[in-house]
């Protein structure tokens, strides 16, 4: 009898197991199924809280909407009831003292029309003369695995990058512009470039794609671990071993000896490493590898939601919450206003907002040294000067997500590929998979799972 274990109860993980175990059902087969969990829930970083009045996420609060697999696995597991979609509404940024909207018509802060870039109050007139280069410059030199930050600048100038688009998408892909690749951002940008002639041309002849007023996002009504327990569930045919760390792999012959910390070991032919890089890499006790899972990159969040006993109309403006430019008054990178941007997320329509601090925020090292209290002092201030909210809260929660959120270098692709490369040649049968490789999106998480599930699926029948 052979035996397949995966290492990490994230999303990733439980995405293979489900297919592994469908495959153990079609195919009859006697493969036994391990999946080892080193926290006492399932889930890894998708993890609701929930109170008498809110709904809160640790980690993740939705799933993109309108990628093609989205509504599979969620057929597939039987949550079509259970979907909610975001409240759309106009997002801002703080800067000069002040919430300025995002314009309308933009992507990410890109404009996405000739009236959109005229009609922002984010960027001088002297910023918008210059992102009209847009049109006539002529990309001769750029390839997808050149930083988007020096591509849109080329296209619009500096101004409009650093005022209106740097802090919604460094936001969104959680690193510098210069150091994101177009290929992990927005490869379309390129390809707009190309075919058009200019970026905001290839937006406006695609503009069914980027419907603002879109529900782009969905959760669940009672939050996104509805997945999670969904997967769960369906997994009667898998041992699942929570409380329980793999700390080391070896290799005996041509299967694999784990052990956990535990002290129990087990035998199996094929192993997947759903779990952090800088995890994996303290299994297999290997310098050539361990130097490879050196080169990928993790970056930190601290967020801090605040529930309040008071209905969220206290709120200055319409709208779902804000993104902060460089400024010295506030601190936080960004409000996301909770509960007008989730119904689902407060019971009786009060205020739940959530505050985000970055890894490139400048206190941020002040930040992680803080207890749970002072940050949340520290947010509450921040509230108080953006927001003119000065009521007392009823609930809060603050996680400290330090070191574990991948950030894709420039080199990042190639370093997977030697990483891949040095364990289908030393260890056949050892996949890494999740989060710190192939996507952090739930939807790629999902797919990777599925696919290195593919992988040890041939491995079964050969
Ligand atoms: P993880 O969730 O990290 O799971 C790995 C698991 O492995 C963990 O449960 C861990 O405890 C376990 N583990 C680690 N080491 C060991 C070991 N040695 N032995 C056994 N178990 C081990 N994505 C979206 O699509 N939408 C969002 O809105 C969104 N927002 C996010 C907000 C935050 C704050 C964070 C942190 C992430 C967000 N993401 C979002 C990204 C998404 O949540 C993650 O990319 C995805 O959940 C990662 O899943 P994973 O299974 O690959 O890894």
């Amino acid at each position: 009898m052979k035996t397949v274990l995966v290492i990490g109860g994230g999303i990733t993980g439980l995405s293979a197991m489900y297919e592994l175990q469908k495959w153990k059902k079609e195919n009859q087969s006697d493969v036994r199924l391990v999946l080892v969990e080193a926290s006492d829930y399932l889930g890894g970083k998708i993890r609701t809280i929930k109170t008498d009045d809110f709904i809160m996420e640790s980690g993740a609060d939705s799933i993109v909407a309108r990628k093609a697999s989205t509504m599979s696995f969620i057929n597939d597991l039987g949550l079509e009831d259970e979907v909610v979609y975001n409240e759309t509404g106009r997002s801002y940024i703080f800067t000069d003292g002040e919430l300025k909207p995002i314009p309308d018509e933009s992507v990410f802060g890109i404009p996405a029309s000739i009236e959109s870039l005229a009609k922002t109050t984010l960027v001088s007139a002297e910023g918008k003369v210059e992102a009209l280069k847009d049109f006539y410059t002529k990309n001769d030199t750029f390839t997808k695995n050149d930083s988007v930050g020096a591509l849109l600048e080329f296209c619009f100038g500096r101004e409009l990058v650093e005022k209106q688009i740097a802090p919604v998408l460094s936001g969104v892909y959680s690193g510098k512009l210069s150091d994101l690749t177009i290929a992990s951002t927005l490869p379309y940008l390129l390809d707009y470039k190309e075919e058009y002639g200019s970026i905001i041309k290839g937006f406006a002849a695609n503009k069914d794609k980027f419907q603002s007023g879109e529900r782009k996002f969905l959760s669940f009504k009672n939050g996104l671990s509805s997945l999670i327990d969904a997967y769960e569930q369906t997994l009667e045919d898998v041992e699942i071993i929570k409380n329980t760390k793999a700390v080391r792999i070896e290799q005996t012959g041509n299967r694999y000896q784990v052990s956990f910390s535990n002290s129990d070991l087990i035998e199996v032919d094929q192993v997947m490493l759903g779990i952090p890089h800088n995890e994996a890499e303290n299994l297999l006790p290997d310098q050539e590898l361990k130097q490879e899972f050196n080169q990928l990159r993790n970056s930190s969040m601290i967020s801090v939601y605040i529930g309040f006993d008071i209905p969220d109309q206290v709120l200055p403006l319409e709208g779902t919450g804000f993104i902060t430019a460089d400024s010295d008054q506030i601190s936080c990178n960004a409000c996301t206003w909770t509960s007008r941007k989730w119904k689902h997320t407060s019971k009786v329509g009060n205020l739940l907002v959530r505050v985000f601090y970055k890894s490139s925020n400048p206190k941020f090292p002040q930040l992680q040294r803080m207890s749970e209290g002072e940050l949340l002092q520290f947010a509450l201030s921040d509230i108080q000067k953006s927001l003119g909210i000065k009521a007392e809260p009823v609930v809060s929660v603050v996680t400290d997500w330090s070191g574990t959120m991948p950030n894709y270098s420039i080199a990042h692709p190639k370093t997977v590929l030697a990483i891949e490369s040095k364990l289908s040649l030393n260890y056949p049968g050892v996949f890494i998979a999740g989060c710190s490789y192939y996507g952090v999106g739930i939807p790629d998480c999902i797919e990777n799972g599925q696919k290195t599930a593919e992988k040890i699926k041939s491995g079964l029948t050969e």
